[in-house]
């Protein structure tokens, strides 16, 4: 199922891809600014966790649906009172049960208290109903009280089996560092962010001729690699423009990454790139060569 969130297909095929590849965090969070969908992600993440079918999430089996409609026993919602209850008006979520087993907790104060987080603890560690995926998500995260978010550390700290917990924010500069530093951080853009993103610089076509035969090329064989540097001058020819189209692309990358684990990954080839347009700038290294070693390591 394809996702209409315009500007997270990245994020969703991250997580999507976390999932397949069985690399999945136990904890996330989900940040950007309010009403962009970070609430549905997470709702949808846990339908691919939780579905019957091959094309993950189906939307139609009874775990997707129950999942959606808020009686799925292995899912946990907490969230504060002061927020209406839909999800962005995207669809409606029920607490069914009222043992509070799974569904919805919801407290009438503007925090989230040590009683929630203990609950969401003990809720994780239960059995799976189903054999699937236990989660909790809980919203506006940065209302947790100090003592809950302490609480919650040792959840993260000691995460069980098939579990997972996913904080959704809009002020994660509001959690304790000990919690930030414990999850795995996917962050949202708002349509106005990414425009800025993907308006500045303009490409010019020429531009966009190199960058499209450099993916493809970063994508290839180590053969197909060589052979794109075999055939650049001696001289280098426009290999500083490669490196400087290259160089772009990723700070666009670190700009948009889905996760900070992502972005560290691009840092690392945006060191490389901006070390070697160093030297072959200011020293008389081979732009030839300079290129090669960026093919070997990226
Ligand atoms: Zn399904």
């Amino acid at each position: 199922m394809e996702i209409k969130l315009v500007g997270h297909q990245k994020q969703w095929d991250y997580l999507k891809s976390s999932f397949e590849s069985e690399q999945m965090a136990h904890a996330y969070l989900f940040c950007g600014e309010n009403q962009i969908g970070k609430k549905t992600l997470a709702i949808e993440f846990i339908k691919i966790l939780n579905c019957q079918d091959n094309n993950k999430p189906c939307g139609k089996c009874k775990n997707c649906i129950d999942i959606e409609k808020g009686n799925f026993l292995d899912f946990l919602f907490l969230r504060t009172g002061e927020e209406s209850i839909n999800f962005e008006g995207m669809f409606s979520y029920n607490s069914a049960l009222p043992d509070l087993k799974s569904g919805e907790v919801l407290t009438d104060k503007k925090e989230i208290g040590i009683d929630q987080a203990r609950k969401a603890q003990d809720f994780l560690n239960l059995r799976s109903y189903f054999g699937g995926y236990k989660a909790v998500v809980i919203d506006n995260a940065q209302n947790l009280t100090t003592e809950a978010q302490n609480c919650l550390l040792k959840t993260l700290e000691e995460p069980k089996g098939k579990t997972i917990l996913i904080l959704v924010s809009n002020q994660p500069e509001r959690l304790l560092v000990t919690i930030f530093s414990r999850c795995q951080t996917i962050k949202f853009f708002t349509n106005k962010e990414i425009n800025e993103f993907l308006n500045t610089p303009q490409r010019n076509k020429k531009e966009k001729e190199i960058l499209d035969e450099l993916l493809k090329v970063l994508d290839g064989t180590l053969a197909e690699k060589f052979a794109y540097t075999k055939n650049l001058k001696e001289d280098g020819g426009n290999t500083k423009e490669i490196f400087e189209v290259l160089q772009r692309y990723f700070r666009k990358e670190l700009l948009q990454g889905p996760s900070l684990q992502y972005s560290k990954a691009i840092s690392l080839k945006l060191n490389l790139i901006d070390d070697l347009i160093y030297k072959i700038t200011f020293t008389n290294a081979s732009p030839k060569l300079a290129l090669e070693i960026l093919f070997l390591e990226i």
